[in-house]
């Protein structure tokens, strides 16, 4: 049995007064009968992890970074190490995301890294995966998510199930109001976890796959109602506390 997870990626939007009250905002719609049934994450911008994080504490919400450097410390002007994150309260970490991948030329071998620092450091990576349109039309889909995958994962132990959580994205879905349906999005879940079991055998049953593009309250329900789909990695619609609310409550309502 997969406990659901749903995490709102706020990307690059918020000062830290509107971080404060989204947070503030959720903590009041946020019921706890849905929190006992599903893992919620918020991922904020590093400069107000720390500050979110105070508001955290004490309650089942978790803090997630948007990205991390795989080094401990040192010379590395202008990044952020898993220590670091742990240090100011992160549990999760999301990596691979498509804009760190298109804009600031985030590799697999890159991706790797960091799942293992972060690991080390006992935060869960969500490792982002996902095709363009034109790898979508070319009918690329399972050879990109597939090497993305052994990429992602190369030389990374698996024996709960927890040590990380995968997020499908097919980038034509994220940011665009463009969703994948129910079906295509079960059908690359299905895959996924299918090298995931070929990787590390029964015990992939246990990973969490979420799906992340467009999410919305009117479109969730149907996705998450998929054998596959754990969970959702949201982005606008985690802007505003009444959506990401009601996308929890549909994860609690229908989630696995
Ligand atoms: C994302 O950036 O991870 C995402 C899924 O964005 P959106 O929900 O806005 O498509």
């Amino acid at each position: 049995m997969r406990r659901p997870l749903v995490c709102g990626n706020w990307k690059m939007h918020n000062d830290l007064r509107g971080s404060l009250s989204l947070v503030k905002s959720l903590l009041l719609r946020l019921d706890p009968v849905w929190l006992d049934k599903v893992d919620v994450a918020v991922a904020p911008v590093f400069l107000h992890l720390s500050p979110v994080g105070k508001l955290l504490e004490g309650t089942p919400i978790l803090l997630c970074a948007q990205d991390v450097f795989w080094e401990r410390e040192g010379a590395f002007t202008g990044e952020v190490s898993p220590y670091m994150l742990r240090d100011v309260g992160c549990s999760l970490c999301i990596v691979g995301h498509s804009e760190r991948r298109s804009y600031f030329g985030e590799t697999d071998e890159g991706v790797n890294r960091k799942v293992k620092a972060l690991i080390s450091e006992g935060i869960t990576p969500i490792i982002c995966v996902g095709e363009t349109l034109e790898e979508r039309e070319a009918g690329r889909v399972f050879d990109v998510v597939g090497s993305q995958l052994d990429g992602a994962l190369k030389n990374v132990e698996c024996c709960t199930g927890n040590e990380f959580v995968i997020a499908y994205e097919p980038v034509w879905a994220i940011g665009t109001g463009r969703v994948a349906t129910p079906e295509e999005a079960q059908e690359v879940h299905s895959f996924i976890r299918s090298r995931l079991e070929a990787m590390y055998g029964g015990v992939a049953r246990e990973v969490r796959i979420l799906y992340g593009g467009s999410v919305k309250p009117d479109n969730f329900a149907s996705l998450i109602s998929q054998e596959d789909i754990d969970g959702a990695l949201v982005g606008g619609a985690s802007l505003k506390s009444d959506a990401f609310s009601e996308i929890v409550k549909i994860a609690a309502l229908e989630g696995c």
